[in-house]
């Protein structure tokens, strides 16, 4: 019903696939050191990937364990958290 909803970002939590406002979910990053961090103001440079802030759909990101997939890359990276 908001008259906002046009212009809020919406991002795809890459663990239940919904689609939220940008402002509510969490933004992972991939280091210099190949760690998966949570970029809390959403401002590092580098491609990032969206989860819910939600203790359901971040275990299920972290037993997946083929990171590199969602940040389309080859590299070994980890979760740095
Ligand atoms: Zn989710």
């Amino acid at each position: 019903m908001s008259r906002f909803t046009g212009h809020v970002p919406i991002r795809t939590c890459v663990s239940c696939r919904s689609k939220m406002a940008k402002m509510e979910l969490i933004r992972l990053v991939v280091n210099g050191d190949n760690r998966i961090v949570v970029d809390k103001l959403k401002k590092v440079n580098g491609r990032g990937i969206y989860i819910c802030n939600d203790s359901t759909c971040m275990e299920r990101f972290l037993k997946n364990r083929d990171y590199g997939r969602f940040f389309r890359t080859d590299k070994d990276i980890k979760p740095g958290f």
